[in-house]
């Protein structure tokens, strides 16, 4: 049964900063020496510090993650930071989102890193007297899944949440059990945690479409809020599976980025059809495979386009033509082939160049008032 908390009042920042809870409830004075994030492994201590959080008025904003943290992640937590006197932070590696061919094995982990991250963040939100990072929750699998190995096959032997059609359209198509995964451990995550607000990154557009209707749908007491999507200066939208690509493939990979932004120009410019709103992007990204096609195997990079999509922003439908007063989202997936010839010296990213990367981003095509 989902725990249901929601405190009246959002308490006073300043109140905030001078206290501190531990997960007996006891106070610590927060100032310069306040405690780092605490780590919870397990769902009990965890839901008693929540309790704690509760009964002293506190509300907390819940930003999920699998961990090899970076800036996108951070943001969100900026965000939630401000909006709530409480982060929870959540670092766990859900299989039953990864189809049994997938980087399930070969996912980056980055324990250490993603923990002196949060607590330097939660450092500089002490400084400005924002909301704290106040828990890292980090299960195990054990816990997550107690009654069963997860299983990450199509027909799927356990207790999940699915959503059809709109789990299986875009990335659910290349990848038929991610969002079963996605909203099944979201909402474990939403019934240990019991947050006021969750927070996801505007990055994985289908995802925050699913978690609103999850959270619709199943009368969850929380607000959803989405994140800017964060990205390099050049455009490429920021992923913890960036670390694979090395420079080569990196420099290619913002064809999609590219190709998106050529879109949105022409909707802009006041196109509203689907073809004259896409042809421009697929046009640059047949260009681009074509130029990279051309090179030499030493010196190419190659990729295939998963999709280019024009899409309703509620049930990610395709449109032939997009209605102004709701917008639309375009979105699109490249799969970055692996390197066929590294050349000397290069710079391949981890893996060698040989771990195929799938980078997806979007753009909001916003309503014309
Ligand atoms: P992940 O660890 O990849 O599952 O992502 C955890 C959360 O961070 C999700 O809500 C993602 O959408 C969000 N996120 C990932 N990359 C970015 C980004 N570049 N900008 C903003 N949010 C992001």
């Amino acid at each position: 049964m989902l725990l249901r908390l929601r405190p009246t009042a959002k308490p006073s920042i300043a109140n905030h900063v001078r206290r501190h809870f531990c997960t007996t409830g006891a106070l610590h004075n927060a100032g310069s020496f306040a405690p780092k994030p605490q780590v919870f492994h397990h769902v009990a201590p965890l839901r008693e510090y929540r309790k704690d959080l509760l009964f002293n008025k506190r509300t907390v904003g819940l930003v999920p993650t699998m961990g090899a943290l970076h800036e996108g992640h951070l943001s969100l937590v900026r965000q939630a930071a401000v909006e709530n006197t409480d982060v929870f932070v959540t670092i766990y590696v859900n299989p039953t989102q990864f189809g049994l061919n997938e980087d399930l094995g070969s996912y980056p982990k980055t324990w250490e890193a993603d923990m002196r991250l949060l607590a330097t963040l939660d450092r500089e939100l002490a400084s400005v007297g924002s909301g704290r990072v106040s828990a890292v929750f980090a299960p195990s699998t054990k816990t997550m899944y107690p009654a069963l190995p997860p299983d990450s096959s199509v027909p799927g032997v356990g207790s999940f949440i699915e959503m059809r059609p709109l789990g299986q359209l875009l990335e659910g198509a290349s990848r038929p059990v991610f969002f079963r995964g996605v909203a099944t451990v979201c909402m474990k995550l939403f019934n240990i945690c019991a947050p006021d607000r969750v927070y996801f990154g505007q990055k994985d557009i289908q995802q925050t479409v699913i978690i609103k209707r999850l959270v619709k749908d199943f009368h969850l007491d929380m607000d959803v809020r989405i994140g800017a999507t964060a990205r390099e200066p050049d455009g490429l939208a920021l992923s913890s599976r960036n670390v694979y690509l090395g420079t080569r493939r990196r420099n290619v990979g913002i064809v999609l980025s590219q190709s998106l932004r050529k879109a949105e120009a022409q909707y802009k410019a006041g196109k509203r059809k689907r073809g004259d709103i896409l042809w421009q992007a697929n046009a640059h990204a047949d260009n681009v495979l074509m130029q990279q096609d051309s090179l030499e195997p030493s010196k190419r990079a190659t990729f295939e386009v998963d999709y280019i999509s024009l899409a309703d922003p509620d049930t990610m439908e395709e449109v032939d033509e997009v209605d102004e007063t709701r917008g639309a989202i375009l979105s699109g997936a490249v799969k970055m082939l692996p390197l066929e010839q590294p050349s000397e010296g290069e710079e391949l990213g981890v893996g060698d160049g040989q771990i195929p990367v799938r980078l997806i981003d979007n753009i909001v095509l916003d309503p014309v008032s």
